[in-house]
């Protein structure tokens, strides 16, 4: 069992592009066949290596590996002209030498007559005669694939069922080969160079988004005119958008790097690629590890209908991961997040509490700069800080506070000690002990909302940050 994937490196590895990797690596994982790699460069002037990099990169992160060296489609043109020398010379395909000005003019005169654009096949059975006069005008020829319109094209597709198309549906004639001088073959296109790479790699099962399934109709026929065998299709469903559309670069991030950026994890990425078009079986937990989900996986289980992109679903299992995660791994992916904001730790323990301590108000891992901010940086004043230190008999319980605070610092450490000073304090300024809190939390973080108050102090005590926020409130 040996399966690819075959991104073209003329973008950012695209999220349909790494879900259907994830879904031939699940297959694989569970059939331990072989992930293979073949990277679609022909298209030489929007292919960039950068975009290769990113794209293997990307599958990396993900935690897709992959077998063998991937295979570099440009490497193989020789393979591809021999083919089309072998379709060519037993008949099955042939030059085309209608210029690009007949091509509009035919496309147009169907247009009028509310035709669908397709090739016309007429030079399909050009005699020696009629090729040689258009030789001699110096025109340049596209080869191109004969497609029967009586073809009947079948298959047993692994997510679809029995499939079936027409060759009348194809478009005419496809061509296999670029416009080139008469008499040399011109870069070899998409299908056949798919056909005989796929062919060469010994790959048994395509898995690819539905949006190839008429490609698949035309690459069956040029397996057939080649002889070669025929591997199995599994076409997976679209992801689409809150309207039902195609996800595209128009609803924001589609990248893979974009949704890194932004603080998703790839174990929540893949866990939810996964539950994009393929439901988990009866029993089994929606939060999952790639690993679990390749032991259960199967075809039967990919929905036909095209996948709707739920961001609630995808927070909900980032927040799963951070929250579960372990916390030193946990704080290693933050400490560069914190370094661009030219945030240093006083140290490693100092670090683990503080990432303890936001973790459970985390959805991306992103959320770690706002959350961790107020540790790092003076904190401005917000609305309801304010208002809770002017409520009456605040500023004298921190006052209180301070006082003891100046005589004997807390160190941080002992929580014990921490809270019978926030009591002795309530005492002797003669206020409840919720307002000394609540002040407390008003003159650390600036505002009410945040994390456990004793936890924070602590972290602050510890880098001599309290008692310098306490006394600006003052
Ligand atoms: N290069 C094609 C793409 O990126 C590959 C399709 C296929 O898997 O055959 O869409």
């Amino acid at each position: 069992m040996r399966v690819r994937l075959a991104p073209s490196p003329t973008g950012t590895l695209h999220i349909g592009t790494a879900r259907t990797a994830l879904f031939n690596w699940l297959f694989a994982k569970h059939e331990q066949g072989k992930f293979l790699i073949r990277i679609e460069d022909t298209d030489k002037e929007r292919s960039k290596p950068e975009y290769t990099d990113n794209i293997l990169d990307g599958l990396n992160w993900l935690g897709l590996n992959w077998d063998e060296e991937p295979i570099i489609q440009s490497n193989q043109i020789e393979q591809h002209r021999t083919a089309i020398k072998t379709l060519l010379h037993k008949g099955y395909a042939y030059r085309c030498f209608t210029t690009e000005a007949e091509l509009d003019a035919m496309r147009e005169e169907q247009k009028n007559s509310g035709q669908a654009p397709r090739y016309d096949n007429r030079h399909r059975n050009l005699n020696l005669e009629q090729q040689e006069a258009f030789k001699a005008e110096g025109r340049t020829a596209v080869i191109r694939f004969r497609i029967d319109d009586s073809a009947e094209i079948t298959w047993r597709d692994m997510v679809r069922g029995q499939m079936s198309w027409k060759g009348s549906d194809l478009g005419g004639d496809m061509v296999i080969a670029r416009r080139a001088p008469a008499n040399e073959i011109g870069a070899p296109l998409y299908n056949l160079a798919v056909v005989v790479d796929d062919t060469a790699m010994d790959i048994t099962h395509v898995i690819r988004g539905e949006d190839h399934i008429a490609n698949t109709a035309k690459q069956i026929l040029l397996y057939q005119a080649l002889g070669l065998s025929i591997p199995n299709f599994a076409h997976t469903p679209l992801i689409l958008n809150a309207e039902g559309r195609k996800l595209s670069k128009r609803d924001g991030v589609t990248s893979l790097s974009d949704f890194r950026a932004m603080g998703y994890t790839a174990e929540a990425l893949a866990n939810y690629m996964t539950l994009l078009g393929w439901s988990v079986p009866e029993g089994m937990e929606e939060r999952f590890t790639i690993k679990k989900a390749g032991e259960m996986f199967s075809f039967d289980r990919v929905n036909k209908a095209g996948a709707k992109f739920d961001w609630d679903k995808l927070n909900w299992l980032n927040a799963q991961v951070l929250h579960e995660v372990p916390i030193n791994l946990l704080l290693e992916s933050i400490i560069p997040l914190w370094t661009e904001q030219g945030w240093n730790l006083p140290n490693q323990l100092w670090g683990k509490e503080l990432v303890e301590l936001i973790r459970p108000s985390l959805i991306l891992l992103n959320d770690g700069i706002d959350q961790a901010k107020p540790f790092f940086e003076q904190p401005k004043l917000e609305q309801d800080g304010l208002k809770q230190l002017k409520i009456e008999g605040a500023i004298k319980a921190l006052k209180t506070l301070l006082d003891l605070l100046e005589n004997k610092p807390w160190d941080g450490v002992d929580t014990k000690q921490a809270k019978s000073l926030l009591s002795i304090a309530a005492d002797s300024a003669g206020v409840k002990k919720g307002l000394i809190m609540k002040s407390l939390r008003a003159a650390l973080l600036g505002k009410m909302q945040g994390p456990d108050l004793i936890t924070t102090w602590s972290l602050l005590a510890r880098i001599g940050q309290d008692r310098s926020r306490i006394r600006a409130c003052l």
